[in-house]
């Protein structure tokens, strides 16, 4: 059996302040400690399970916080590492000979707008106000969910705070999830104990990969539509450039493909062109 494990850091628990997931920042060192006893916790609890192959996705930032030599140290542990790389979160899920048989969202947070969630945001926290799919806000867990499930790749857990655990549920039905923070506010949460943490998630990761009647192939509409309101009209413009974006008003750009994985790679564009537009002058 293999598994595959896309980790962010706003979720993982410890985390509350967006200092604390920035490269440059004081406090970016204790996050990537936390990062790495998360995912390790996981690691631990897939191969308990008997999974024979665990591809560990750094989802975070440049995708380059986790280090390979602070892993837990198995044959079975591949990271991939790095940006860029195709399909960002969720890369190496479109390579057919490479499949896993499910996934797991680790560190994950709630969608950009909602009232609680830890640090909640949608792909680009600056730039992606909402993004929609099929007319539903979604974050990073269900717009990834829907990658995953274009290649045949269920969803078996996603922890983070109860924010995107209830998030994860709402879009995905009796997926499993693992809450390891309790939402206050968008930088404010409840930690329980740490060491109690990671032997839940360990555990729920074992659980996962042994309870495939929670597996959930989560599949977008066909054609795929992703609704994307920029911050600005400025950013707007620049992410009209691409052809098949088309405006719908004045921050809001909508992206219809047949395939749902082309919208998927038309939203990360847009984030990078949204991106270009962003004023460092106006505060
Ligand atoms: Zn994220």
């Amino acid at each position: 059996m293999k598994a595959y494990i896309s980790v962010d850091l706003e979720g993982v628990s410890g985390i509350i302040h967006s200092s604390q997931t920035q490269p440059s920042e004081p406090g970016y060192n204790r996050a990537l400690e936390l990062m790495h006893d998360e995912t390790n916790a996981a690691i631990r609890g897939l191969l308990r399970a008997g999974v024979s192959e665990i591809v560990v996705n750094d989802s975070h930032w440049d995708m380059r916080n986790l280090h390979l030599e602070k892993l837990h140290s198995d044959k079975a542990v591949h990271l991939r590492s790095g940006w860029q790389k195709p399909f960002s979160m969720v890369s190496g899920l479109s390579e057919a000979a490479r499949r896993p048989d499910f996934t797991i969202f680790l560190g994950y947070h709630a969608r950009a707008g909602h009232a609680t969630g830890v640090l909640s945001h949608t792909y680009r926290a600056q730039i992606f106000f909402e993004v929609t799919l099929d007319g539903k806000p979604v974050g990073e867990t269900g717009l990834n969910a829907a990658l995953a499930g274009h290649f045949g790749v269920p969803v078996a857990l996603v922890s983070g705070d109860d924010a995107v655990c209830e998030e994860a549920r709402d879009l995905l039905g009796d997926v499993m999830t693992c809450q390891v923070k309790e939402c206050v506010s968008r930088y404010s949460a409840v930690f329980p104990d740490y060491q109690s943490t990671l032997v839940k998630l360990e555990e729920a990761a074992c659980q996962a990969a042994k309870s495939k009647q929670h597996w959930q192939l989560f599949q977008a509409a066909k054609p795929a539509r992703i609704g994307i309101t920029m911050f600005d009209p400025a950013m707007a413009d620049a992410a009209e450039l691409i052809p098949d974006a088309k405006r719908i008003d004045s921050r809001k750009i909508l992206i219809e493909a047949a395939d749902y994985s082309q919208a998927f790679r038309l939203m990360l564009a847009i984030g990078a062109l949204g991106a270009s537009r962003k004023d460092p002058h106006f505060s």
